[in-house]
């Protein structure tokens, strides 16, 4: 059975000397591997359409067990974010928290939506790589089963409180009147994080990336948000430790 669709190529692996491996964000079918012959042909428009963070339109054949290639041609290669390190480097820490969450086997056009916007805005560069990426992960988490309810405090339901904290192993906001009662691991994000936190989650999608946070505000909103991913999912990203390892 033969196939078109479009996706991302969020990982590549080599295994013969002309073959490859990749693994797709596709939007018809979500998360697929498929097998690539000659791919290091370089006259061949499969070689450019299968890189990694490459979005691609393709032609893929179905066999019983396997997905194979059979056209690809690169539609957008996000040239910005190979020539910054930092920036690559994030990019492939998104690729592989989608690895985690995004659909298999299914539609995925949301999450493919998200990834292709979330690489544009990181490469344009006229927004905080920390806001990018804090975005990017409240809103697949939001998106893939992990929505926080961050409407208001769990104890009194008041929407705003100067001392609200963010209790990231329940996804809940709680305010200082309330939080005495509550003896978990708590972040205190004020009414700015807690605000930028709601726009990630609960905003338009066309607004998603357009807020700005200050300066000192953005290592909150960074730690609230990947201590919600450690605490809801238990394992670590490879990709982001070296990000940690490598960021400015
Ligand atoms: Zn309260």
């Amino acid at each position: 059975m033969k196939f078109s669709t479009d996706g991302l190529v969020i990982r590549e692996q080599n295994i013969k000397e002309q073959d490859k491996v990749i693994t797709i964000l596709t939007r018809s079918n979500g998360i697929i591997t498929a097998f690539i012959h000659g791919a290091k042909s370089i006259k061949s428009p499969k070689s450019a359409a299968s890189g990694l963070l490459t979005y691609s339109r393709f032609v893929i054949y179905k066999n019983r067990e396997h997905y194979i290639i059979d056209e690809g041609n690169a539609q957008e290669v996000f040239m910005p974010l190979r020539r910054d390190i930092e920036k690559l480097t994030l990019a492939q820490y998104f690729c592989e928290l989608l690895s985690e969450l995004a659909p298999e086997e299914d539609t995925a056009e949301e999450h493919l939506r998200l990834a292709l916007n979330a690489l544009y805005v990181l490469g344009k560069g006229n927004r905080s790589p920390t806001v990018v990426k804090s975005a990017f992960e409240l809103r697949l988490m939001s998106m893939s089963g992990y929505m926080p309810n961050l409407i208001c405090c769990d104890g009194c339901a008041c929407y705003e409180h100067e001392m609200m904290y963010f209790l990231p192993e329940k996804g809940i906001i709680v305010c200082g009147d309330c939080i005495g009662n509550y003896n978990q691991h708590k972040i205190l994000t004020g009414s700015g994080v807690t605000h930028a936190m709601r726009h990630c989650i609960y905003s338009e999608f066309k607004k998603l990336f357009a807020f700005n946070l200050t300066k000192d505000a953005q290592p909150v909103l960074e730690y609230a948000s990947e201590e919600y991913i450690h605490s809801q999912i238990n394992r670590k990203f490879k990709t982001l430790e070296f990000y940690r390892s490598i960021k400015s």
